[in-house]
């Protein structure tokens, strides 16, 4: 994945939590990212729909910048979880990260969101040279 801060590739998934996904998603997963060629690191949402055909699947994946007290919260709830990989796990972290607003909707990123969100890239877009 493509670090949006330096544009490197190695943007890695460091820790995933796979939270109860609302009815709008067959999963959601919660990962902490870092970049292996700078400081960054952040929380992401990959979001994925099963529904429908194969090739017609769904996919919705962001990456968040938080304030780094934010971030070493999350961090130390995800890596408390005794479940990663049980939506149903009750921990603090699923508790909080796993939150659905009153229509269904997965908000447990709601009080970062809108700070600063990116769309994550796989490669590096890559220019096309004259002939
Ligand atoms: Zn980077
Ligand atoms: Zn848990």
């Amino acid at each position: 994945m493509v670090c949006p801060d330096c544009g490197d590739v190695g943007l890695g998934v460091d820790a995933t939590l796979a939270v109860k996904p609302g009815w709008m998603w067959d999963e959601i997963d919660v990962q902490i990212i870092a970049c292996r060629a700078c400081a960054f690191r952040g929380v992401a949402t990959y979001c994925e729909s099963r529904r429908g055909s194969l090739d017609d699947e769904a996919v919705d994946h962001h990456g968040y910048r938080l304030p780094q007290p934010l971030l070493e919260v999350i961090e130390r709830r995800i890596a408390d979880c005794p479940n990663k990989r049980d939506e149903t796990c009750t921990c603090i972290a699923h508790e909080h990260l796993g939150r659905s607003n009153a229509g269904g909707h997965f908000c447990g990123l709601d009080d970062a969101a809108l700070r600063d969100r990116f769309v994550i890239a796989y490669r590096e877009i890559v220019e096309s040279s004259p002939p």
